[in-house]
């Protein structure tokens, strides 16, 4: 079996990238956006290994100011992932206009079945209020988790997903708690560069891996193959599989 690429299930890539660097870094980038004024372009791209995300992000004022429903439930057509969004508690947008838009996203998600790249930072219990208050979201996947033992329980329960960066390999909160089943991998690129020198590029997840091979006690082999595994098991959920580049269909169908 041809090695699988990596998995980077939450990078920050400016939508006006040149296709042939995406290919260049031989990896699944799920590329998030931040504001509404981004998503044209990211719903208009077509990339071998890139899945665009249409975001809001809590932490940007204009942002969740200029957050738009019809806009996305007419975009999302195009692209199986929404993100980034969420909720964020050291945000000075009023956290009631993030819940706004928050809900709206999530129930966008809910209704078209997408997969969700969650931001909780400093608001992991009201993110999962957030996902219960919707009836649960089957694509939901929880970016740079840092939720506490009971919070993290409680969004294991919910069928949450975690994708992993190397700050989490450096400073483990989370890993310990986490089913292998429901875990992949991100760099966050550029955020978590600070803490893990490796991330220098989108797809540049060896760190979070290695730390993954450790604490599950598989070949580095193993731990990509069970990523993977973890992929096709989130988009069969979400009915995504057929709407992933080809490419990606491609790699997933050499796993079943
Ligand atoms: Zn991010």
């Amino acid at each position: 079996m041809a090695i699988l690429p990596p998995i980077d299930a939450h990078a920050h890539v400016l939508t006006n990238i040149n296709g042939r660097e995406l290919r260049a870094l031989r990896s699944v980038v799920f590329a998030v956006t931040r504001e509404p004024s981004e998503w044209a372009a990211a719903a208009a791209r077509r990339d071998e290994f890139c899945i665009w995300g249409l975001g809001c992000h809590p932490g940007v004022a204009a942002a969740v100011a200029g957050f738009d429903r019809d806009l996305l439930e007419e975009l999302v057509a195009t692209t199986p992932l929404i993100g980034e969004v969420g909720l964020d508690g050291s945000s000075r947008v009023p956290i009631s206009e993030q819940r706004r838009v928050f809900r709206a996203a999530l129930e966008v998600a809910r209704d078209k079945s997408r997969l969700v790249s969650i931001h909780s930072v400093r608001a992991s219990g009201e993110v999962l209020a957030e996902i219960e208050a919707v009836g649960g979201i089957p694509g939901a996947i929880l970016h740079w988790w840092r939720g506490n033992a009971s919070e993290t329980r409680r969004a294991v329960d919910l069928g949450c997903f975690f994708s992993l960066n190397g700050a989490e390999a450096l400073r483990p909160k989370v890993m310990s708690s986490l089913p292998v089943h429901r875990v992949l991998t991100e760099t966050d690129f550029p955020h978590t560069r600070r803490s893990d020198k490796s991330a220098d590029r989108p797809g540049a997840v060896a760190t979070i891996e290695r730390a993954l091979a450790e604490a599950w006690s598989m070949s580095d082999d193993d731990v990509r193959l069970q990523l993977w595994k973890n992929l096709a098991s989130i988009c069969t959920a979400t009915r995504t599989s057929s709407s992933l580049p080809r490419r990606v269909q491609g790699g997933l169908l050499t796993i079943r």
